[in-house]
């Protein structure tokens, strides 16, 4: 516990009296901390990549001012660089968007089987980068209480992860699902909740590590996100737009065989 001690003093009729109270900002302290080390964690991730820009713009305009080959090579990588902190801005941007509205939930229904079509051809490219298969199976009407854009942005978020982090020339699966009851995580919604899980045959995650993927910037292999383009900040942004839906994030991993992350939300209309 972290305690603040605060004291009262008041003139009473019969002489003076103080008052102690105490007040528990454990809490406070911990959302304190949470902020300081966000901003120092998303300050260092953006000092990175700007090291290294500033690094190849010195030698570019020194040593290597005169060499037409090295300037190629150097603005690819150059340009690798900002992408990465572009990617990076985008998604602070996202995140302090989403957290802004997290306690206003949505109302509009979303039918989950055109958008994750939708989502599931834009990704083509990186599953064929990949060689890799997405199959996408939607039982039944699908339609859930919803933000469609914020919808896009955890699915891709999830199928993303499950191409980058599973096997080259591997499957991934997102099936859709209904579910009369809904997990105890949610607040239990009128018409029961929609499940949609995303398996991937990867490398798995270690039982140790599955309670801070949500955390920002938590990486397992740090090298490992960084070379596959990660920005640390994917599930901290699923996990801001399920509690904005009042959904809930599950997530089940055997190392060496997959991952499946599934997402509840609740459904618009009875089966
Ligand atoms: P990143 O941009 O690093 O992928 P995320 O927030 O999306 O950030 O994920 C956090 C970490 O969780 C990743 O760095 C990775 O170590 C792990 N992870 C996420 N999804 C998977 C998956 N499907 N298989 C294995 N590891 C995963």
């Amino acid at each position: 516990f972290t305690v603040a001690v605060q004291r009262l003093q008041s003139v009473a009729p019969d002489g003076t009296c103080a008052v102690l109270t105490l007040h528990d900002v454990t809490a406070l302290r911990r959302a304190e901390q949470t902020r300081v080390d966000f901003v120092a964690n998303a300050s260092h991730e953006i000092r990175t990549p700007l090291t290294t820009l500033l690094g190849f713009i010195e030698t570019l305009q020194g040593p290597a001012k005169d060499d037409p080959q090295a300037h190629a090579m150097f603005l690819d990588i150059m340009q690798g660089e900002a992408q990465r902190m572009a990617r990076l801005v985008e998604d602070l941007l996202s995140l302090s968007r989403i957290e802004q509205h997290e306690h206003e939930h949505p109302t509009t229904r979303v039918a989950l089987g055109p958008l994750l079509e939708r989502v599931v051809a834009g990704l083509q490219p990186q599953a064929d980068q990949r060689r890799s298969t997405i199959k996408l199976t939607i039982e039944g009407a699908a339609t859930v209480i919803g933000t469609a854009d914020e919808l896009v942005q955890l699915t891709q978020n999830l199928i993303v992860n499950a191409l980058k982090y599973g096997k080259e020339g591997g499957l991934v699966t997102v099936t859709v699902t209904r579910k009369p009851a809904a997990p105890p995580a949610m607040p239990p919604p009128a018409f029961g909740a929609i499940a949609i899980a995303i398996c991937d045959d990867g490398e798995g995650i270690p039982r140790a590590h599955l309670p801070r993927l949500t955390e920002r910037f938590y990486r397992v292999d740090p090298a490992r996100s960084k070379s596959q383009g990660g920005t640390g900040l994917g599930l901290a942004i699923v996990k801001h737009i399920i509690n904005r839906h009042r959904g809930s994030l599950r997530i089940e991993s055997d190392v060496g065989k997959g991952t499946c992350v599934y997402t509840y939300l609740p459904a618009a209309e009875r089966d």
